[in-house]
């Protein structure tokens, strides 16, 4: 039988290629899109997840059309990335409001027909600097790095309902968030990953597939890095 997915932020980048390959896979997918068209092929519901009330509102939604969650992805991310003495609280807190924070909103929402049908899959998309540390990406590294403590308590508090919740903390993956930083950067940062690329989206895809799936059904609370060997040792 289909399950029910939703993916945050799934109109373009990681987000989209996860809702792609978890449509593949069978599931009916649904993506929330905060600017632009919903992705043609897929359910789109207008979201932003920094708000509560639109957050509980796209969750009907996808009920109405699709079914209770069943899987969950949260993939919504920002960075406003800056020295630290260069940054405001007020981006501070954006960053965190929407990497986090909109996470704990999504998941919260989730959990409720999750573990009364005793199933579901939540998995939350960190991010390597989440452990590894970024000089100029304080906000986003504590938001990332927060998603780690958020997902192994919640693995723990709803493990016996049969949900599991798991993280994966992608390296460089070539998206409009990488194509941001400058070349020199992006040159320096390829030196340093052990297979000397950037990865693709559909590279953290299949990992969220492979967590979602009913071969992962005993894995939970884990970081699983999908980062060409960048974060290794982490
Ligand atoms: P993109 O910037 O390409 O896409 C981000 C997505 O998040 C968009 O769909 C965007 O919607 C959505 N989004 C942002 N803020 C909100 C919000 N408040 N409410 C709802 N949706 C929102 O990023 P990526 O695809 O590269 O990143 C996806 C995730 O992967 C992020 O969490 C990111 O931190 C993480 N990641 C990315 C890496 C990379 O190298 N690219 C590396 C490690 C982690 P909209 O289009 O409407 O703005």
């Amino acid at each position: 039988m289909s399950r029910s997915a939703l993916v945050t932020g799934g109109s373009r980048g990681i987000g989209l290629a996860i809702a792609r390959e978890l449509a593949a896979a069978g599931d009916n997918v649904a993506v929330t899109y905060r600017s632009g068209d919903p992705p043609e092929g897929l359910f789109g519901v207008s979201c932003d997840t920094t708000d509560t009330t639109q957050v509980d509102s796209a969750f009907t939604q996808v009920e109405k059309e699709q079914g209770p969650v069943d899987v969950l992805v949260a993939n919504a991310g920002i960075t406003k990335d800056q020295l630290l003495a260069l940054t405001s609280e007020e981006d501070f807190s954006a960053v965190l409001d929407t990497n986090l924070t909109g996470a704990f909103r999504v998941a919260k929402r989730a959990v409720r027909s999750m573990m009364r049908s005793r199933d579901g899959r939540i998995i939350l998309v960190s991010s390597v600097v989440g452990l590894l540390g970024s000089g100029g990406q304080t906000s986003y590294a504590a938001s990332k790095a927060g998603l780690v403590g958020f997902g192994r308590s919640l693995a723990r508090e709803i493990g016996s309902r049969n949900v599991t919740v798991n993280i994966v903390a992608p390296g460089f993956i070539e998206t409009g968030m990488t194509a941001e930083l400058p070349e020199d950067r992006q040159a320096e940062i390829k030196k340093n990953i052990p297979l000397g690329r950037y990865g693709a989206p559909e590279e953290v895809a299949s990992t969220v597939r492979f967590l979602a799936s009913p071969s992962a059904a005993y894995i939970t609370g884990a970081v699983i890095p999908v980062d060409g060997g960048l974060g290794m040792g982490h």
